[in-house]
């Protein structure tokens, strides 16, 4: 028999953990609950989950200083995060993605059903690749005038070299994605 997946929810705000807490738990994961960073952290460290789903803003410790926590220890370093935004912002959902999380989610504007695939889509079988831009192949010229930024492909904000980060979903899934981001500071063009 194929063992349970066991996911660890973060998040301060009572009725919000125990609605995700219900969905994962319907949906035959062992679930594990932390009230805030520093006690995610702990049983992170302690229970080492399958997965992460936790919010930002929280006391003691908030979610990102806990997901750089838990990249500094190896037991927990590749335990895959997803972020749940209450507010949604830019610079939130950039700092994720710098530190690595897998998904970020608006609380308001995401079903709990989008939560699930999201999270079991972490178990598919898929890989990601970061590949560089050539900036005089074919149609690079093209790609940088129809996306609105500039044809040296540097990053808007930091002017890094804009990088290729492409994935590659499962054998059912259609083929890859790719999405063009700074690996420095986490800009992706829309
Ligand atoms: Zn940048």
């Amino acid at each position: 028999m194929e063992r349970r997946r066991k996911i660890l929810v973060v998040d301060d705000d009572e009725p919000t953990r125990q609605m995700y807490a219900n969905l994962f738990k319907e949906a035959d994961f062992q679930v594990i609950e932390a009230v805030d960073g520093l006690e995610g952290l702990e049983k992170a460290s302690r229970e080492i989950p399958d997965a992460i789903f936790t919010g930002i803003i929280m006391p003691r410790m908030d979610g990102f200083t806990m997901i750089e926590s838990l990249k500094k220890n190896i037991p927990t370093s590749n335990i895959p995060v997803i972020i749940s935004s209450h507010m949604g912002r830019e610079e939130d959902r950039q700092k994720a993605n710098v530190l690595g999380a897998k998904d970020f989610i608006i609380r308001d504007f995401t079903t709990p059903k989008k939560v699930l695939e999201k999270v079991k889509a972490l178990f598919v079988e898929g890989k990601e690749y970061r590949l560089e831009i050539d900036t005089s192949s074919m149609d690079a010229q093209k790609l940088a005038q129809d996306l609105g930024i500039n044809n040296s492909f540097q990053c808007m904000e930091c002017d890094e070299k804009l990088i290729f980060k492409v994935f590659s979903g499962n054998k059912k899934d259609r083929g890859m994605e790719a999405q063009l981001i700074c690996p420095s500071c986490g800009w992706q063009a829309k």
